[in-house]
């Protein structure tokens, strides 16, 4: 299985965190025609970025209105991956 970060652009913020915590993946947002010129984070596609999943992970965690998952790339993009860092609340322990 090959995992790929997704930003589901209908609820994205355009905060531009996740490219704070990760530019290597994460662009900075920028205003997106598609969506009424609101501000829109995208990911990179030349990258691996199974290469950076603990900042991957960091910036679905820290997404404030959780629109970042993982994807599995062999399915086309299509199935939602969901682990247990992603799932948990603020302030929780890590176990
Ligand atoms: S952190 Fe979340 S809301 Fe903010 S730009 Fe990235 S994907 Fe969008």
């Amino acid at each position: 299985m090959v995992r790929k970060a997704y930003v589901d652009k209908e609820i994205c913020i355009g905060c531009s965190l996740c490219n704070t915590i990760c530019p290597e993946v994460f662009l900075e947002s920028k205003q997106n025609s598609e969506y009424g010129g609101d501000f829109k984070s995208d990911t990179v596609n030349t990258v691996n970025h199974e290469e950076v999943t603990d900042k991957v992970d960091d910036a679905i965690q820290q997404c404030p209105v959780q629109c970042i998952s993982w994807r599995d790339e062999s399915s086309g993009g299509e199935t939602k991956l969901t682990t247990k860092k992603a799932t948990q609340k603020h302030g929780e322990p890590n176990h």
